[in-house]
């Protein structure tokens, strides 16, 4: 069965006005009007998203980086999920590396998935190993990220569940090296097999697998046509509403 391709771009902390926010957010927005194969997910820091908010539109989405696996209470610094619902928030991107690099554990992870999906927000589950090594024990180290990020996880909760797959090596300014659709590839059926352990095949093959790291323009058909993902997850390209439109331009043709 072939997929909805989903887009999903995560601004990280930028850009650093509410002003711009809203010019690059309305630039997407123009340039993806007619599109309608793909579900396009914009998540910019969360102090923009009530005003992004009043800008939506049929064809875009808004998510969100992070959030509490609590409802209320006394969690200082922290941002609920009932708080985001009121803004039409509808993803919630858990697990980014840049997080766990901040301290976030699997088990915190997976609490935090635990409290989005039962609250019918979706989550982009992101998991990637830090580095390779020639004895692929990166493999393993993958499976129990996977593993235990699901923790506690029921099978009936995966309907809004999207595992977005991001070697740590491959993303940002600091990458080590590029994967290519053939390698993605193999890692997808690599995750597959790991869902199927946890849950069933048919479950494993249900769901949905992005791929992200040095997404651009160039290199985004390739993942998709040959790298068996149903979209991307963009990082610095998201932010450049030329290049990402040309990003779900790609998908919406595919
Ligand atoms: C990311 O950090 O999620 C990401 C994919 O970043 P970039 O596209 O900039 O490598």
């Amino acid at each position: 069965m072939k997929q909805k391709k989903l887009i999903v771009g995560n601004w990280k902390m930028n850009p650093q006005t509410g002003a711009v926010a809203g010019k690059i957010f309305d630039g997407i927005k123009k340039g993806i009007v007619t599109f309608k194969n793909t579900d396009v997910a914009m998540c910019p820091p969360v102090i923009f998203i009530p005003e992004l908010s009043k800008k939506l539109s049929a064809a875009t989405i808004l998510g969100v980086q992070n959030v509490s696996a609590s409802k209320e209470g006394a969690f200082t610094g922290e941002i609920s999920i009932g708080m985001l619902a009121q803004f039409k928030v509808k993803y919630v991107i858990l697990g980014h590396s840049e997080r766990r690099e901040m301290g976030e554990t699997d088990f915190m992870i997976s609490k935090k998935v635990e409290s989005a999906l039962n609250a019918k927000l979706s989550v982009i589950l992101c998991v990637g190993e830090k580095e390779r090594d020639e004895e692929c024990t990166y493999l393993e180290m993958l499976r129990l990220q996977i593993e235990n990020s699901l923790l506690n996880i029921p099978k009936g909760l995966l309907s809004k569940l999207v595992i977005a797959y991001e070697p740590v090596w491959a993303i940002g300014e600091k990458a080590t090296g590029r994967i290519d659709p053939a390698g993605l590839l193999e890692i997808v059926i690599f995750i597959r097999k790991v869902l199927s352990g946890i849950y069933d095949q048919e479950t494993a093959h249900s769901l949905k697998i992005l791929y992200g790291g040095s997404v651009d323009e160039k290199n985004s058909e390739g993942f998709m046509k040959e790298g068996g993902v149903a979209g991307l997850l963009v990082g610095r390209a998201s932010l450049n509403p030329k290049k990402f439109i040309e990003i779900v331009k790609i998908a919406e043709n595919l």
